[in-house]
């Protein structure tokens, strides 16, 4: 069925209170294992069919055009109803703890559900609900707060995304003086952004103390659901950073510097524009980019061939750039229609071929599970799900002349090391939460002391001073995670780890890699991160060894990457 043409009912939620405890009964009184995961597969079924399926498509609807009144009014009827259903789910998921026949329940229905049953019991008690509804606010008054930027440039106000082209521009005045607006808006709201932050960090601290925890890191790792690797483990990924990735990307930015005729470090400003003549760009209108999605999908593979058809026939893609859409891309499930649904807005810059080759890759792997039970491991922990995202962009890398015409050449070269310089940062956001949730009675002063200092380390490449804000070691306030999703971010440096070990394999041999991302990628979520790795026989980013042999092999393809006629 067509998107537009799937009927919209809004979730009745006292029927589904009602037949969810029924269920719930029915699981508790099971006299049998078959029956017990019959009960809780009707469950599963009935979370999917009859409350996420209407809020998603509602969803959905909304925000392609946010105008709309009727979704609009729908979506916030579940934004505003839908936590309320929070004990009853938390029932459900203690009833499945608490089951004699969990051990043949782990068997049947995998026991990834179990870990992660687990873990989202010990973040929640009924005395945190206050400190949750608090945290709500002070993430909503930071997004806000970002929102309602209006960056005065050139004599014209712009919103903070819509700054990133003039931040790339290839003229260096016009770039600084793009950086310098929005560094100084940043500037301008630093005791707003002190002060949310600071309430942010002992709010989340208290919460932690009140579960027992020693502060909220562990309540943290509990809450991402990091169910199967340590604190120690990210330590020791962050020394292999330091270690092998750090230089690799000194080098790339050292030689960037001498490209360009620039002293080393670079300012911010500078520093994310790879070739003096500008960053690669696509060929085409939207229309034709998405045509050579169609392309690259279909040469690809078969099972890409069939997945893509069913994209675009089933208008399962709203990519247009319209009045009234919202920002971003993002790829989503339809969990009745057993569909993936991307939204973006194309707009002629390399983001439109990332919607098509990274959101597209997390649709290729909701497709390819479409069928799986328990539809709650469908989707896997959000490391691997980067995974399937980041390491199809590298699929698509055969095609970059088709994306990129002329600029195939520049792309191929910022692409491998846009995705090794993103390592170090993305390892240095993680880091400096560990510091402040370690150290929640810092000042701001102290806090932004912490984020110099981790400058230093991760990305000796960029120089202190010249640009507000960035060069005056603010820059962690831009970065939405730190607020809005704490310890969110390594996963996207570990599963950047793993797109990098497919970059590799490729080299190798193309067609062996993909059959190893299908392997990976059709387990869906019925595994926990590391052993969907080990099935697959892919290395574990926690691995020393792994950065070690992508660092070595990425530097000497670097090295002897020709550069002629690229300015
Ligand atoms: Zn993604």
């Amino acid at each position: 069925m067509k998107f537009w043409d799937i009927p919209y009912e809004r979730a009745d939620l006292e029927a589904f209170r009602r037949e969810m405890e029924a269920l719930i009964c029915r699981f508790e009184n099971a006299e049998s294992a078959e029956a017990a995961a019959e009960a809780y597969a009707a469950m599963d079924t009935l979370e999917a069919n009859a409350l996420r399926t209407p809020r998603t498509i509602a969803q959905i609807r909304r925000d392609i055009n946010t105008a709309d009144e009727f979704y609009d009014a729908e979506n916030a009827f579940y934004n505003r109803e839908i936590p309320a259903l929070q004990p009853l789910l938390k029932r459900r998921t203690k009833a499945l703890l608490e089951s004699p026949f969990r051990k043949e329940l782990e068997e049947k229905l995998g026991s990834v559900i179990f870990v992660n049953a687990e873990m989202s019991m010990k973040t929640f008690s009924p005395e945190l609900v206050q400190d949750l509804q608090r945290e709500n606010e002070l993430t909503a008054q930071y997004s806000k707060l970002l929102a309602s930027a209006q960056i005065e440039f050139e004599g014209k106000t712009y919103a903070i995304s819509q700054m990133q082209p003039f931040k790339l521009d290839p003229d260096d005045k016009r770039r600084l003086a793009a950086w310098t607006a929005e560094g100084n808006w940043y500037n301008e709201h630093g005791e707003e952004l002190d002060r949310i932050y600071d309430e942010l960090v002992k709010l989340r601290d208290g919460m932690g103390r009140k579960l027992g925890y020693d502060g909220f890191t562990e309540l943290g790792y509990y809450r991402m659901k990091r169910n199967c690797y340590t604190m120690d483990d990210v330590e020791n990924f962050r020394i292999a950073v330091q270690d092998y990735v750090v230089p690799v990307a000194k080098k790339i930015y050292l030689r960037q510097a001498q490209r360009q005729g620039r002293e080393f470090p670079l300012n911010f400003a500078d520093k994310d524009l790879s070739f003096r003549s500008g960053n690669p760009r696509p060929v085409g209108t939207p229309e034709e980019v998405v045509a050579t999605g169609t392309k690259f999908y279909s040469e690809l593979s078969e099972e890409t061939k069939a997945y893509w058809a069913h994209m675009t026939g089933h208008e399962m893609m709203d990519v247009e750039s319209k009045p009234g859409k919202r920002g971003g891309a993002y790829c989503t499930g339809i969990p009745a229609y057993r569909s993936p649904f991307i939204l973006a807005s194309l707009n002629g810059t390399a983001h439109d071929v990332e919607v098509i080759t990274h959101e597209a890759g997390h649709g290729f792997a909701v497709f390819l599970n479409r069928d799986r039970t328990p539809i709650e491991t469908i989707w896997p922990s959000l490391e691997a799900c980067e995974v399937h995202s980041m390491s199809m962009e590298f699929f698509a890398e055969p095609w970059a002349e088709d994306f990129f015409g002329a600029d195939a050449k520049k792309f191929l070269y910022t692409h491998l090391t846009g995705a090794l310089s993103f390592i170090p940062y993305g390892t240095m956001v993680d880091h400096f939460q560990h510091i402040m949730y370690e150290y929640p009675d810092f000042d701001p002063e102290e806090r932004h002391q912490v984020w110099r200092e981790l400058l230093g380390l991760y990305m000796p490449w960029a120089k202190p001073g010249d640009v507000p804000f960035y060069g005056d070691g603010k820059g962690w306030q831009r970065q939405q995670h730190i607020y809005m999703s704490p310890f969110y971010y390594i996963d996207y440096c570990l599963a950047q780890t793993v797109s990098l070990e497919f970059w590799r394999l490729i080299r190798e041999d193309p067609k062996v890699a993909f059959q190893t991302y299908l392997r990976y990628t059709e387990q869906g979520g019925s595994k926990v991160f590391t052993d969907l790795l080990k099935t697959a026989g892919l290395s574990s980013p926690f691995e020393e060894e792994t950065l070690k042999k992508i660092c070595a092999e990425a530097m000497a393809f670097i090295d002897s990457y020709d550069l002629s006629g690229l300015e």
